[in-house]
């Protein structure tokens, strides 16, 4: 396997060090190959709200797992899991089950094509909506431009579709839409920018998108891949109080899976095939394996009125006052962004940036530092510092306690202020 792993970010590359091999896991920890013990806020990068091997999930996976591992025809398990999503989502009405989160957003970006007859696609600089060629894009020179390739592969007639924009640029994102709506198939744009540090979005800026999709007969797709059922029922789609034409799934609908989804109204879903002319397709789509974990998954979190999700709230405030605390005491001028039970890190001086451009090159520097200090002392974050931390409802007080006591030790280590 290239550099030992099977996609990249799990190689350490950018914090060094080699990574860690887990051997088992559950709860808030795994272990890995060489024994050792670590509290978990990496998490499969989001799926696992439940922490580890949560036992509903996993006996509804073995259950599942006796009665077939596929069929490639339709079952049971499908249509449970697609009434639960759907009667906890207003506004949607059908939902496609594939593989991935990549696969999802390819699907309903083409389907979008498909139901506007138009090639060209919107999409913000730092939001991360998966492999799809023409989704691997960067930004030329100048504010509202055609992407080129940001990988080896990716032709340029593909990147040449996407337009990419700056987040947090309401006049930008306007003025684009004023002179090319007509040609935009699709927005696109994660429901909270989580893959390259936590960007929260503004009112303004989300209604924005929306407002001006609905005028140019553009579709606004919602790449809640990260946010769905992890921010609440109704992701960040309901944080912010909007309807997108078309939204996304992967990670929690999944509960550890390979699962993605996408869905929306009616009279757009019916345009996939066999119904309409959008081909989209998948033998291990639904697989029944997979469905009972993404159903056993958002049960727990439905029961009890959402509690669970008022808990992860919980949890994430005290991690996030706990190592802001860390940071004050030790004057360093660093912010931590958080929404709901995700966190990020922003070490650098001043507000906490909402776009890309304005995350400070030399961050990623003082966080390979942290990560491995905080490694030494069995708490382990995600190896980049552009990702984000997860917390699930297996951690406790306990364990938040004693990871910002870690924090605390790790710093007093690097130097305090110096770093
Ligand atoms: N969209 C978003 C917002 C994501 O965060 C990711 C993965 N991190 C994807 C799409 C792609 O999902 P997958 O890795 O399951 O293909």
């Amino acid at each position: 396997m290239p550099a030992g792993v099977n996609s990249p970010v799990r190689a350490f590359g950018s914090v060094g060090g080699q990574p860690l091999f887990y051997d088992r896991a559950s709860g808030c920890c795994f272990h890995d190959a060489d024994g050792r013990k670590f509290v978990d806020y990496v998490n499969s990068w989001g799926p696992l709200i439940l922490g580890h091997a949560h036992p509903s999930v996993v006996e509804a996976v073995k259950t599942a797992a006796g009665k077939g591992m596929s069929y490639g025809a339709p079952c049971a398990g499908e249509v449970e899991l697609a009434e639960l999503v759907v009667d906890t989502v207003p506004f949607l009405e059908m939902i496609r089950f594939v593989s991935s989160g990549t696969e999802a957003v390819m699907s309903a970006v083409r389907l979008a094509r498909g139901i506007t007859g138009r090639d060209a696609i919107v999409k913000f600089t730092g939001c991360y909506h998966g492999h799809a060629d023409y989704l691997l894009v960067a930004a030329g020179s100048g504010l509202a431009t055609f992407g080129t390739p940001s990988s080896a592969g990716v032709p340029a007639s593909s990147a040449g579709h996407t337009l990419l924009l700056p987040l947090d640029d309401e006049t930008a994102f306007r003025t684009l839409m004023a002179e090319h709506g007509s040609e935009i198939a699709a927005v696109i744009i994660e429901g909270i920018p989580a893959n390259n540090g936590l960007l929260p979005q503004s009112q303004a800026f989300v209604d924005a998108l929306s407002e001006e999709c609905t005028r140019h007969g553009a579709m606004l797709i919602f790449d809640e891949v990260i946010t769905g059922f992890r921010l609440g029922p109704q992701g960040a789609a309901g944080h912010y109080g909007i309807i997108p034409d078309l939204v996304t799934y992967g990670k929690v609908i999944g509960g550890g899976m390979p699962v993605g989804a996408y869905g929306g109204k009616r009279e757009h879903m019916e345009r996939l095939a066999p119904l309409g002319p959008v081909y989209q397709a998948g033998t291990l789509s639904g697989n029944p394996v997979a469905m009972a974990a993404g159903t056993a998954t958002l049960r727990e979190l439905l029961a009890h009125d959402g509690h669970a999700w008022k808990r992860l709230d919980a949890l994430g405030a005290r991690l996030e006052n706990g190592i802001r605390d860390v940071f004050a005491a030790h004057d360093l001028p660093w912010s931590v962004v958080r929404r709901g039970s995700i966190l990020w890190m922003a070490l650098q001086e001043g507000p906490a940036p909402v776009t890309a451009e304005a995350i400070d090159a030399d961050a990623a520097d003082r966080y390979a530092k942290l990560h491995s200090a905080l490694l030494d002392r069995s708490v382990y974050l995600a190896p980049s510092a552009y990702e984000v931390a997860f917390v699930s409802t297996a951690h406790d007080e306990t364990v938040i306690d004693q990871t910002i006591e870690a924090f605390g030790e790790a710093i007093e280590e690097i130097g305090g202020q110096n770093f």
